[in-house]
């Protein structure tokens, strides 16, 4: 395949990330992911939008996005991957090792794609979840590069036998360490309101358009952990993960333990989007 780092493209065995590259040291800088269907990026617009927003709240302004944009065009160009996803970050720069910004340091960019499906098998049947404290910084609406306490809570979930970590800040649910969260109760669809203790996911925005398209009631409202734990229906949402029913919360069964109603109307109205690209 075909990456690009630092100004250059070059097959992958042919990239190397320069030592000093802030990304590396300090997890300085923001990302992206962005899903490809058919050879066509899904919500490249709101991804890009989203990234410069990202930079901008650590103090890297000016991102350019067109060129972000000719970036992963290109890509996709030179690689033709037709189900897959590309990963664009921007670090701060390159320079010797300092707490310090370095003056007159240009962003750093680096993009290469990878080949995904779809995790249709999930999609249908579900997964397990366990539920453990959010103890990450106060800027979780910035889709930053540090993502240790994403990373080890991942960790968790996994030699749990689960498949995600669903956080919460004092009982109140934010999200999972790598997707959105929403319940079903009484009917009503909910999920944390967008503000600076989740990141506002593409996904979870689309899965907002769906509702409001097929009439389900939502709210963008906290819940608590017993709220989760007594939902007639959860599910996570993310780029990659899509839209997936969770059918256990710490070993507890949700609902009937089958993906719910809701859930399957949100899947069906997230597929027409999809299928909006590329119509044959
Ligand atoms: N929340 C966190 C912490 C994430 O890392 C992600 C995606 O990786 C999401 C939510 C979902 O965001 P999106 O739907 O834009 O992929």
């Amino acid at each position: 395949k075909i990456s690009y780092y630092n100004g250059q493209f070059k097959n992958d065995d042919e990239i190397t990330v320069d030592y000093n590259d802030r990304a590396f040291y300090f997890g300085d800088g923001v990302y992206e992911v962005v899903r490809v269907y058919n050879n066509e990026f899904f919500t490249l617009d709101e991804h890009m939008d989203r990234l410069v927003r990202s930079a901008s709240e650590i103090g890297i302004e000016g991102l350019d996005r067109a060129r972000m944009v000719e970036i992963v065009t290109e890509l996709n160009e030179k690689n033709n991957i037709d189900d897959g996803s590309v990963y664009i970050q921007v670090s701060r720069g390159i320079g010797k090792r300092n707490h310090a910004y370095l003056a007159n340091k240009k962003p750093v960019v680096l993009a290469y794609m990878n080949e995904i499906s779809r995790p249709t098998a999930q999609m249908e049947e579900g997964i397990s979840v366990i539920t453990a404290d959010d103890y990450r910084w106060l800027k979780c609406h910035v889709k930053s590069l540090n993502l240790l306490a994403n990373v080890m809570e991942k960790e968790r979930a996994i030699r749990a036998g689960a498949h995600e970590t669903i956080l919460n800040r004092e009982g109140i649910v934010t999200e999972g360490s790598s997707t959105n969260v929403f319940i079903v109760k009484d009917g009503v669809l909910r999920t944390h309101p967008a503000n600076n203790m989740i990141l506002n996911g593409i996904t979870r925005l689309e899965v907002l358009k769906v509702a409001r398209d097929r009439k389900i009631p939502y709210e963008e409202k906290a819940f608590t952990v017993g709220d989760l734990m007594n939902a007639e229906e959860v599910f996570i949402t993310s780029t990659t993960q899509e839209v997936t029913p969770v059918t256990e919360v710490d070993g507890e069964v949700v609902g009937d333990g089958s993906k719910g109603r809701i859930t399957h109307a949100i899947q069906e109205g997230f597929d027409e989007e999809i299928h909006k690209l590329n119509l044959v």
